[in-house]
């Protein structure tokens, strides 16, 4: 059951994701007739997630942000040919998240190919507070270190106690942050300045965090929390008005300098 007051601004001002939606697959009609109602449920489903309206519905609170926006040029015999690359993280603030890519001649159109990707790539992540100097037992950290790597880029995020923040480079901040993580240490090695792969070893590292099969007893003896709780830590978005909503997404931060 979705709680009451998540996702206001989308039933007042976005279209119901539902209305138009023919489901292609399994999953898709088990959401679409109410059989299936938590993401939780579907990501354990062993169906797949490969429509990003379950997302849409499921996870209605769900943010994104642009992480990065690479111009690539090539010439052709008719001359100069752009497409850019882009590179989003998506997440709920509270236990999912995910990373996509795309490539496309105009921005707007590839940022959201990028994100519906992103929502067919998510990871529910196990938090915790495995801070020897908190032990609050709440899931506002990592539950134990884990390491992510892509192409030379290593990257491990330790638990760190309350009110240290994300003290990780700036690429990892949205992820981890996108995945309800507030408090983290970070150590990497490698060629950082890379975003795209220091953005994919950081995902990585959550894929990682969400694979972990740890008992039942430990689980609760620890309090950790796997997936949503229903408290996100993204600060709530301004409803866009009808129309604009899948359009200009002119507020939104741009990072990685790559023009
Ligand atoms: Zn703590």
């Amino acid at each position: 059951m979705r709680s009451e007051g998540q996702g206001e601004g989308n039933r007042d001002n976005a279209p119901d994701p539902m209305a138009s939606w023919t489901p292609r697959t399994e999953l898709g009609r088990k959401v679409r007739s109410g059989e299936i109602t938590t993401f939780s449920q579907a990501y354990h489903s062993g169906l797949g997630i490969k429509e990003s309206q379950i997302v849409d519905i499921l996870l209605p609170e769900m943010q994104d942000e642009v992480l990065d926006v690479n111009m690539v040029q090539r010439m052709t015999d008719s001359g100069r040919r752009l497409k850019f690359a882009i590179t989003v993280v998506v997440g709920n603030g509270d236990g999912v998240a995910g990373l996509g890519r795309s490539k496309g001649k105009e921005v707007g159109p590839a940022i959201r190919t990028a994100i519906d990707r992103a929502k067919l790539n998510l990871v529910e992540v196990i938090r915790g507070c495995g801070s020897w100097e908190c032990g609050c037992y709440r899931p506002h950290s990592l539950p134990f270190a884990v390491t992510g790597k892509c192409g030379s880029i290593r990257v491990t995020f330790k638990p760190a106690p309350q009110g240290v923040g994300l003290a990780v480079g700036d690429v990892a901040k949205p992820v981890l942050r996108f995945a309800g993580i507030k408090d983290a240490w970070g150590f990497t090695e490698g060629h950082t300045k890379t975003t795209v792969n220091y953005s994919m070893a950081a995902f990585d590292a959550l894929q990682k965090l969400s694979l972990l099969k740890v008992p039942p007893a430990d689980m609760s003896r620890l309090k950790m929390i796997r997936g949503p709780t229903g408290t996100s830590i993204l600060p709530k978005v301004e409803p866009v008005p009808e129309g604009q909503r899948r359009g200009g997404r002119d507020g939104r931060r741009r990072r990685g300098g790559s023009f």
